[in-house]
């Protein structure tokens, strides 16, 4: 029988014991943990994104303020609000929601983001902290895949896994976590020449291509355990890039769209936040 590795069950169990966390950082130091959400137009999945992300801290007991610039912000607008919330006191934690409008030159502003406000791990310090090992923001997305994968009892160590995309916000760095996890980790894209061949050999399966239902169930092996990060709308409904009642019939574990990576994302950066403000509160 499959598992049906529930991401809205276990990020809630995250997000008790972080309100907990929180409460008691708060007596300690008097500090109330804050994310600043930078948001530029109005994208409305990132709104919606956005409406999440809010609700969450309010619901662990972070305060979260948003700021909305419109569509035809300048790159000098987004980079200044940026300067401004890295002085900020009051804000430990400043996400930038992405997609950015095409005429902002997104990465300029991500490197503007100060290092240790980076709750999104998306800095090249941050990064390049995170492929060499050390401590540091490792972005949500990633983070949560392998705490599902860890609450969920599944042993990575010796595991083939087989990662599908190479973005630096979900695929690269998901890839980084696994190795360092020691797993075998293979990564396929769009230029991989025979993508079943090396899904079919994983014994853990992270599917992050934002393509819909293009893991079928004859593509994976017996017994896989199956993260499907992607998010898309197809005829009004959401569905993962893995189709998922095919792949259930094969797979030993596998997440569903919505329910599973999604909640897990936005728990992760509850936590890098809280993260921030103790690492800021030391210093
Ligand atoms: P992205 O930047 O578009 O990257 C997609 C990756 O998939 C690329 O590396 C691409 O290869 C590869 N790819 C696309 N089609 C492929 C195919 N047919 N065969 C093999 N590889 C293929 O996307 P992303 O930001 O990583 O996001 C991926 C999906 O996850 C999207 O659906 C997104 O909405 C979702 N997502 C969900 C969450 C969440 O919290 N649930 C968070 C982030 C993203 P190339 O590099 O060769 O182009």
């Amino acid at each position: 029988m499959v598992q049906i590795i529930s991401g809205k069950e276990i990020g809630e169990e995250i997000r008790k014991d972080l309100t907990l966390e929180v409460e008691s950082f708060k007596k300690e130091t008097g500090i109330t943990p804050g994310l600043a959400v930078v948001l530029v137009g109005e994208n409305p999945a990132s709104l919606v994104y956005v409406g999440q992300k809010e609700k969450a801290c309010e619901q662990v007991g972070i305060i979260s303020r948003k700021y909305a610039l419109p569509e035809n912000a300048s790159q000098d607008e987004v980079l200044n609000l940026v300067d401004q919330l890295n002085n900020d006191s009051e804000i430990h934690g400043i996400l930038v929601q992405l997609p950015l409008p095409v005429h902002l030159n997104e990465s300029e502003i991500l490197n503007r983001v100060s290092p240790q406000k980076d709750v999104d791990g998306f800095h090249p310090v941050n990064v390049g902290k995170l492929l060499l090992g050390e401590e540091t923001f490792v972005p949500c997305t990633p983070q949560g895949i392998i705490e599902l994968l860890e609450r969920t009892g599944v042993e990575i160590k010796g595991k083939e896994a087989v990662v599908v995309g190479r973005s630096n916000i979900v695929g690269k760095p998901v890839a980084i976590l696994l190795l360092q996890r020691h797993a075998t980790v293979t990564i396929c894209h769009t230029r991989t020449r025979d993508l079943a061949f090396h899904t079919k050999r994983a014994e853990i399966l992270v599917v992050a291509a934002g393509k819909p239902h293009l893991i079928k169930g004859d593509m994976i092996k017996e017994g896989v355990v199956v993260i499907d990060v992607g998010v898309n709308r197809v005829n009004g409904k959401l569905v993962g890039d893995v189709d998922f009642e095919s792949a259930k019939e094969v797979a030993s574990a596998i997440t569903p769209v919505p329910g599973g990576v999604g909640p897990m994302t936005v728990t992760m950066l509850l936590k890098n936040t809280l993260r921030a403000a103790k690492s800021l509160a030391q210093t």
